[in-house]
């Protein structure tokens, strides 16, 4: 007979989710590191493209970049209550701004999941498809997409498929996180599109903004 593992804690299923994932203590290893999990290292090259975030000039237009994101995400339609005063679920405030080569802001997105009912309508892919149609193309080479908080599977993939070439983001996500903490999506070399990813720009400003939320 076998003996109950973990004092009944549900068992994933064999070949799902690796147990590390709800792990408390895999959030011990995130901070400051741009490869926190050894899960996501399992992806050959996973260190790739991740450049110095300390270059003069740069950390500070990722960090003024981080901040419209911040007002992206805390101004959304959905933070004024709607008209009839039924009050809404709010959604989950993530902002997201998309940059082109010259530095102007192509477009914005904030997280509509709950405003819309749209499952997908994640604050990057919605700044994604503006960015694209203002462009009048899917090709976002020489952009840079800034979130607040560590994109999901989905932004990520969306992300390589629009060939985005920098990616900055905010808080890290060790839960659903494909940008280093659970899987590392946009830094696989077995893409042959891999962006540069800057991860943890102004960490404690854009996870203080999530944390007010859920509290
Ligand atoms: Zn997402």
């Amino acid at each position: 007979m076998r003996s109950d593992p973990a004092g009944g804690a549900p068992l994933l299923p064999s070949g799902g989710e690796p147990a590390d994932a709800t792990d408390p203590a895999f959030e011990t290893v995130r901070p400051g590191q741009p490869t926190p999990g050894r899960l996501g290292r399992v992806g050959p090259g996973a260190d790739e493209g991740l450049a110095d975030p300390g270059e003069p000039g740069r950390r500070q237009r990722h960090e003024l970049w981080m901040r419209r994101a911040l007002e992206v995400a805390v101004t959304g339609p959905a933070a004024g209550g709607r008209e009839d005063g039924e009050s809404p679920v709010e959604d989950v405030p993530v902002g997201a701004v998309v940059y082109g080569p010259d530095g102007t802001e192509l477009a914005i997105g904030r997280n509509e999941r709950e405003l819309t009912g749209d499952p997908t309508a994640h604050a990057e892919v919605l700044a994604l498809r503006r960015a694209a149609q203002r462009l009048r193309r899917w090709r976002l080479e020489d952009c840079t997409l800034v979130v607040t908080l560590e994109p999901c599977t989905m932004c990520a993939g969306a992300l390589a498929l629009a060939r985005i070439s920098t990616v900055v983001f905010g808080a890290w996500e060790p839960k659903t996180g494909a940008v280093g903490s659970l899987w590392d999506v946009l830094r696989d070399r077995r893409l042959n599109h891999r962006p540069e990813v800057y991860g943890g720009v102004l960490e404690k400003e854009t996870a203080a903004v999530l944390r007010a939320f859920f509290r």
